[in-house]
Parts: structure tokens; sequence; C-alpha cells
């Protein structure tokens, strides 16, 4: 079995007649059936079904999380809506309080009339999620490190509450990515990913994937969701997003170790109140996150501000290079002040900064942060 890292380069690799080294992208929509009138020779017949370079990217994907199938979609959420609508009306469903708003969104603006119901716990306290669980409770829906407070969910330990309970687990390793974290080896059944994030890894491409560490029933629903539904990645897409994750073993570490350095350096800032990356040692959930993950803890942390909203939007309105955006994962740092993005549904504390570190050089993003925290 090849390393991943040699995977992110090679796996799903198909070639065109000019033996190009690296693949064609497949614009047609349509494939020719084969001489018989009935087959179609090429395995492809029209490409909302399937599609060459839809094809090799789910077989990478899979490859870098170790599962059974991937299934990719054109947004995270997308990807996201099609596990919820595998469960049924009438189901319930449990979240983590310290999550990706947007997930939260769908179940409470689009789900709501569905009989879709779910609740909220920290996930964090093993008690609560046990008490949340219901007769009618289908699936825990994991986030870690949640997003944006870096929280840490003990995988394993959900995993056995689950399977105790005959629940499906998710993970959204949007954050975790793997080259930090491994689900499938702790026990959960689907990995979630918004490869609009580090798989993507420049901001320029939006996705969605889900991973199944086997096929089951949930695994045809949601390949019929994709194939009949029609929320699915483009060709184009595909073949970027293809191309990044040859890349990715080579980002992720510099990301990590950027992250790392910065939250050492804002955790010793008087200026700043606290800062939330699982890195620290001084950090509530670094045991965990240190048994859990592996090769570092990730590209992302968020800082609480001294002096309040006023401080943090005049902290992210001031930097040089860290760009003042929504999003992650890309190269470039971005810095963004969740309450206002998050809107009413918001339980982002005001001072609350969240910082994607990109791969520049770290001195340059401390000197950044320097320069605007000495003018507060
Ligand atoms: C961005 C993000 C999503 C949503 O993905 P989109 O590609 O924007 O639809 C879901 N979960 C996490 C953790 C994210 O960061």
């Amino acid at each position: 079995m090849l390393h991943p890292q040699t995977q992110a380069i090679h796996t799903g690799h198909f070639a065109d007649a000019s033996n190009a080294i690296m693949p064609p992208i497949i614009l047609s929509t349509t494939f020719e059936r084969g001489e018989d009138g009935l087959s179609f020779p090429s395995g492809y017949m029209y490409s909302r079904y399937d599609n060459p370079n839809r094809h090799a990217l789910e077989e990478k994907l899979n490859a870098l999380e170790g599962g059974a199938e991937c299934i990719t979609f054109a947004s995270g959420l997308a990807a996201a809506m099609a596990i919820f609508q595998s469960l049924g009306t009438g189901s319930h469903l449990i979240l983590p309080d310290d999550i990706y708003f947007g997930v939260r969104n769908i179940l409470e603006k689009l789900y709501a009339s569905w009989g879709l119901s779910f609740t909220v716990v920290d996930m964090t306290n093993l008690k609560e999620v046990e008490r949340a669980i219901t007769p009618k409770t289908k699936l825990i829906w994991t986030e870690t490190p949640s997003n944006p407070q870096l929280k840490i969910t003990d995988l394993q330990a959900i995993a056995n509450i689950a399977k105790a309970h005959k629940l499906l687990t998710v993970c959204d390793n949007t954050w975790g990515t793997p080259y930090f974290q491994q689900p499938f080896a702790m026990g959960i059944d689907i990995v979630h990913h918004s490869t609009t994030k580090y798989l993507g890894g420049h901001s320029d491409i939006l996705g969605g994937a889900l991973i199944f560490k086997e096929q089951s029933a949930v695994t045809e629903f949601v390949r019929n969701f994709q194939k009949i539904g029609g929320a699915v990645p483009s060709p184009f897409e595909c073949w970027l997003l293809s191309r990044s994750l040859a890349t990715f073993y080579a980002r992720m570490p510099i990301h990590a170790s950027n992250a790392m350095q910065l939250a050492t350096y804002l955790s010793q800032h008087p200026k700043i109140e606290k800062v939330m990356y699982p890195g620290l040692p001084d950090n509530e959930y670094h045991a965990l996150a240190q048994k859990q993950m592996r090769n570092g803890f990730g590209g992302m942390l968020s800082i609480l501000v001294k002096g309040g909203q006023t401080a943090a939007l005049q902290i992210a309105s001031g930097m040089k290079i860290i760009r003042h955006a929504t999003s992650l994962g890309g190269v470039e740092s971005l810095i963004e002040h969740r309450k206002s993005v998050e809107g009413e549904l918001s339980k982002s504390p005001e001072n609350l900064l969240r910082v994607s570190v990109g791969i520049e050089h770290i001195d340059d993003l401390i000197a950044d942060f320097g320069q605007v925290l000495a003018k507060i």
C-alpha cells in the first residue's frame, strides 16, 4: 500500500491518447454508447452521473482518508445536506454547540418543516451526549477541532457511545484534515469535508466530499442523491482540486508550524486575553488533541482580544499582510471577526478573532500582529 503522500500525487491518474503526464479535463457532458447500442464502453454515460475528472478525484480523496467510497459535491454544505436528507422525516440528530454555523443553519432554516429535529450539546461532555439520545436519534455529528473555538471532541468515545445505541457518526474533518486526523481509525463512520478549505488550499475552489468507512444503504442513498439530485462539482473544479491535493502534504506541515509559533507568540502578548489553539501545552484540550491528532494541531487558531468588539475589528482591519476575510485553509493568512459573519445565530464571543494561518514566512505574520497590536 502506497503512503497517502504518494497517493495524493498518483491515485486516480488517467491519461488521454497523448499520454500526457497531467490528466486532461473532460468537459463533455455525454459519452458514446457501444456498438451493441446498449453498453457504455468507457463506463461513463452522462456527466451528472459520473465523469472521468470526478471519478479520479473521488478515488484520490478516498485514498487520503482510507475509506471505502468517496462522494463529492458542489460545496461542503451540499455534502452535509445529502447526509441530512438520508435520515428521513421524524429523525433526530445531535450536534455540537461549537460548529461551523452553516451546518446548523441548514437544519434550522431548511429542515425544520421536514420534521428533522436536533439537540445541541457540549460534545466535550460525554454525559450530555448520552442524555440527548432519544429513540428517534439516528446520527451524531462531530466537528473537531471545532469552529471557531477549537474545542476537541473525543472521537473514539463518541464512536463508542454511537455504536452502543446503533447511531451513525459523522466527523467534519475540514479543520483536522487527513494530515492531522484519521477519524476512521477512531471508529467514525463518515468523514465530511468542505474541500473549499485545506484540501483545495488556494481559496479558489468550492467543493464538498463525504467519505464512507464502509459501504451501506446510506452510501447508496447519498450516491443517488449526488447523481439524481445533481449538486455535483464541475469537471474543472474536480481537476483543480485533484491538482491541489498533489501539494497537500507539502503545505500542511507549514500551516501547523506557523500556527504553533503564532499561537505561542500571541499567548504571551499582553493585549491578548486568550489563545484558542490545542497545540499550546496549557490548552484545556491539549492532552486529548495529542492523543487523537498527529503531525501537529492544524493551521487554525482563535484569539480573544482585550478591548471587546471595537479592538477586535481594529485589529482585523489594521493588518498589512493578513487579509480581513472569511474562509480558511488557503496558502494566504486570513483573519476574521466571527460574530459579525455568523449574524444573529452566532454564539461566538464579540472579542473573538479567528485566524487561518497561511504558509507565508512566520516572521512576517508575527510582525504583522506586532504592528497592529502596538497601535491598539
Ligand atoms: C466551510 C466549512 C463548511 C461549509 O463548506 P462550504 O464549502 O462553504 O459549503 C463546513 N464545515 C466546516 C468546518 C467549514 O469550515
